[in-house]
């Protein structure tokens, strides 16, 4: 059997704060212990509060950070040992921002050939027509060539920020929250987009989001995050449909409905996000969850297996005094 196409093992992020001017500096733990499997064509939306370590992932992913413990493969090859050019060549981004992520004082066409420049390939006929071909995929007219981004709309520059990402062909797209700085009308059509060109090139995504309702729609299968952790990972129907974890329910309570009089819905959470620098005993989410006991202080629950995918949480250990058979939230 093939290697997975992106694949960390047991990846951690440790950053040394310092609180205050005459404080220590304290650790506070990004990303911990994290494992995740993607194979190719698979979308995995990793979901969470903003601060959960859903960004340190990508910066590690794309090699702007490294690991302080642990692995990541692609395919079957750890990216410690590539350089970061090498790396750019299989790993692209889309970032949330198409206003701040694409250069105001350079042309469309310096913007999405730069890669091939930064990697000398081809030549200046070549990488032209390159860039034609890939503004045509993603839906641009080739009389965009010599505009700057401020004389186009949101939906597109972040379409110019795509061809940016596939002109080099990668194997992996991590999008970081690609669509929420979009108008709702246009977010759609970028998500459809990148559907196809996913199936077009059988491009692997990471896709990082906070929206359920955006996660729904593109993912095979989805890892909710909470202060650094995967609490739960499972496949896109089975977490929508009997989610396992207090959090993941807690996420999807969340998602608006498509009635306004309804209003904002209750997350159930009551207490505020934790700081991840003193993050709470025990179960991490312990302050914020409906059903915690005071097992739940003291003890970490374990990882344990569920039908597609983990969850950590010792309702569902059957090794926990406080299991649960068949417990749904
Ligand atoms: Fe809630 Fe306890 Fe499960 Fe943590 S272990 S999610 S506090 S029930």
């Amino acid at each position: 059997m093939s290697a997975p196409v992106l694949e960390l093992k047991n990846v951690a992020k440790t950053y040394r704060v310092k609180q205050g001017l005459f404080g220590k500096p304290k650790p506070l733990k990004a990303v911990n212990d994290v494992s995740l499997k993607l194979e190719r064509g698979e979308v995995l939306g990793l979901v969470g509060e903003s601060g959960c370590g859903k960004s340190t992932m990508a910066k590690i992913l794309l090699g702007l950070e490294a690991p302080t413990e642990g692995q990541v493969l692609v395919d079957g090859d750890a990216i410690g040992g590539q350089d970061r050019l090498a790396l750019a060549k299989r790993i692209q981004p889309i970032f949330q921002d198409p206003y701040s992520s694409l250069n105001p004082r350079k042309t469309i066409a310096d913007i999405v050939s730069l890669p091939l420049r930064v990697h000398s390939i081809g030549d200046a006929n070549s990488r032209e027509k390159a860039v034609r071909e890939t503004l045509e995929l993603v839906g641009l007219p080739a009389r965009v060539l010599n505009t700057y981004p401020s004389q186009m709309s949101g939906g597109q520059r972040q379409r110019v920020a795509i061809a940016r990402a596939l002109i080099m062909r990668p194997e992996i797209v991590i999008c970081d929250e690609p669509t929420s700085a979009l108008d709702v009308s246009v977010q759609s059509q970028i998500l459809n987009l990148l559907n196809d060109l996913r199936e077009e090139f059988g491009l692997t995504y990471l896709f990082i989001s906070h929206d359920l309702a955006v996660v729904e729609h593109l993912a095979t299968r989805v890892a909710v995050m909470y202060l650094g952790r995967i609490v739960e990972e499972a496949n896109v129907e089975e977490l929508f449909a009997t989610p396992r974890h207090p959090y993941s329910r807690a996420l999807l309570n969340s998602v608006l409905t498509p009635d306004p009089s309804q209003g904002v819905p209750d997350t159930q959470l009551g207490a505020a996000y934790p700081n991840p620098i003193a993050p709470p005993s025990g179960c991490h989410f312990h302050p914020r969850c409906p059903f915690a006991q005071d097992h739940c202080k003291i003890s970490t629950p374990r990882t344990v297996p569920t039908n597609s995918g983990h969850v950590e949480c010792h309702l569902q250990d059957p090794k926990s005094p406080m299991y649960r058979e068949n417990f749904s939230v």
